[in-house]
């Protein structure tokens, strides 16, 4: 077991060490012969079969977009496996055409374009439109046939080099289907938000809980069927499409993506390390068919390096970091457990040594005014007691790394980065805090903030305070902030003030509740640490 594990780092570790240029483009060869994934966006369209007529809407999924930079986005759709299998042509490679315009009826095309959409890649298709203007709103469609889908808007970063103002994003995470319905998103769509963060969990591998208003199909998920399956499901629901259509959006994966609390190699039950591999290599594929993202340089069966890096104007940087892939195993049994001597090594890792060293280095060169850690799980440390006064710590988040968070911190602390942010999603609560040197001593250096966004729907309608909100609070005077309602956070940002808005609904168990904000908290540009507004 542990030599297949050190093996499985081994071989991502090889995959994630940055690639100089010329080892890409050898790479590229390689990739594209040993990929059937990896060769697809490089087929010719010209080889594609093109369609006339469909009996139905094939854009059921609807449209979005991500990972804009100053001058290009991604575009995003799939093709609905139902219409296409009506028409024979669920087995081919087709057309489809996407076309961008600087406004909504599209009275002069700006772009457009063919892509091949493949079955090996479940008919979705990702335009990369490049040579676009910064800081710009732009809408696009897809036709295919006499069909055409929903208009989605979409709009570059600001270029890496401005001195701009202004920035409003949200970020979200944890959207079980079963648990509730998406109202937050419908509020989300209507912000016009220059950006949409997704932290983690848009889906979820099994079901859990009894008060279910809404059924996803069939038992736990394993296979490449089963995930584009229930993709499917989450992305039928037209809040969500109304979120995606309405801004481009970030996305990172949790562990629900692939199996509850999984490490790298190690699944939560009884798989072994051979059979989560398999199964993760068909969830990362999933996700990728479904994300609007580009296709992640050096994936390779189960290995999908997401980690990235997004500029928009001096205002921001955000890293976007993935804790679940490269992980150690969560130590002691995982759960909220008295620390042990795995809990202690410090060889153990939540980013691996890999995309550790490419964040290491960004955050001692990065000149942005915000320095953002796009993330899944808290950071700050969140301890509690049990009754008879041992501490306990919760192994799946950093408070079950504590070398490698130390060595984080230390490491903002000594380079000096300007003003780093963590965003963390996966625990279905607001938190705010503040990132101590030493979150044992309240009179260390606080060198950054964290803000925590609740879940879109998991967990249920939740509540303002609970029992155990209140006795973490109490127990972690760093942390200045709960809430267990549902929502999303709004993130405005100026080069003198960063705000975060917690906004949160009445109830998710039926659709169309109001929103409401709950609480604004502001970091001071130059003074890190969470202040409420
Ligand atoms: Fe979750
Ligand atoms: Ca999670």
């Amino acid at each position: 077991m542990q030599k297949l594990h050190n093996t499985a780092q081994l071989k991502q570790s090889k995959w994630h060490r940055p690639l100089t240029r010329r080892q890409l483009l050898s790479t590229a060869g390689k990739l594209s012969m040993a990929l059937s994934m990896g060769a697809l966006p490089a087929l010719a369209h010209s080889a594609a079969r093109s369609l006339s007529t469909l009996p139905d809407d094939p854009f059921t999924l609807g449209v979005a977009s991500g990972d804009p930079t100053g001058n290009s986005v991604v575009l995003w759709t799939r093709l609905a496996k139902e219409v296409l299998t009506t028409v024979g042509a669920h087995d081919d490679v087709l057309q489809v055409h996407w076309e961008l315009a600087e406004d909504e009826n599209f009275s002069q095309i700006l772009r457009s374009g063919i892509i091949a959409a493949s079955p090996a890649l479940g008919h979705s298709v990702h335009a990369e439109v490049r040579g676009l203007s910064p800081a710009s709103v732009y809408y696009f469609r897809w036709h295919i046939g006499n069909v055409t889908s929903p208009i989605g808007r979409t709009k570059t970063a600001p270029a890496a080099d401005v001195d701009n103002t202004e920035f409003s994003f949200a970020f979200a995470s944890c959207q079980q289907y079963e648990h509730g319905f998406y109202s937050a998103y419908k509020h989300m769509a209507v912000e016009q938000l220059d950006l949409i963060v997704h932290l983690g969990d848009y889906i979820y591998e099994r079901s859990w809980g009894d008060n279910l208003v809404r059924a996803h199909e069939g038992p736990e998920i394993l296979n490449l069927d089963d995930y584009r399956a229930r993709y499917t499901t989450y992305k039928s629901d037209s809040d969500l499409q109304a979120a995606h259509a309405s801004a481009p959006w970030v996305v990172t994966w949790d562990d629900h993506e692939v199996d509850n609390n999984y490490a790298a190699e190690v699944a939560e039950d009884d798989q072994t390390p051979e059979q989560l591999l398999s199964r993760r290599a068909a969830a990362y594929q999933a996700f990728y068919e479904f994300m609007p993202i580009r296709l992640p340089v050096g994936r390779q069966g189960p290995a999908m390096p997401i980690h990235r890096r997004l500029r928009f104007g001096k205002l921001m940087e955000m890293h976007v970091l993935d804790t679940r892939q490269y992980r150690s195993d969560q130590a002691c049994g995982d759960g909220r457990k008295p620390s042990c001597s795995t809990h202690q090594d410090s060889s153990r890792t939540l980013l691996g040594a890999a995309q550790k060293d490419w964040l290491y280095s960004s955050l001692a060169t990065t000149d942005s005014t915000w320095n953002v850690l796009a993330q899944q799980v808290m950071m700050a440390s969140l301890r509690s007691r049990d009754e008879n006064g041992n501490e306990l710590w919760p192994m799946d988040i950093w408070d079950g790394y504590p070398h490698e968070r130390q060595q984080l911190l230390e490491t903002l602390h000594t380079v000096g980065t300007p003003n780093p942010v963590v965003l963390t999603g996966d625990i279905h609560s607001n938190w705010a805090a503040d990132l101590k040197l030493d979150f044992d001593d309240p009179g260390s250096a606080t060198v950054g903030s964290e803000f925590v966004g609740t879940s879109i729907t998991s967990g249920g309608d939740g509540r303002d305070m609970t029992d155990y909100g209140a006795a973490l609070l109490a127990n972690n005077p760093h942390v200045k902030f709960y809430n267990a309602q549902r929502g999303y956070v709004k993130a405005t940002l100026s080069p003198e003030q960063w705000l975060s808005e917690y906004k949160v609904l009445e109830r998710v168990t039926e659709p169309g509740a109001p929103i409401s904000v709950r609480k604004r908290f502001i970091v001071e540009a130059g003074q890190p640490g969470v202040q409420e507004a």
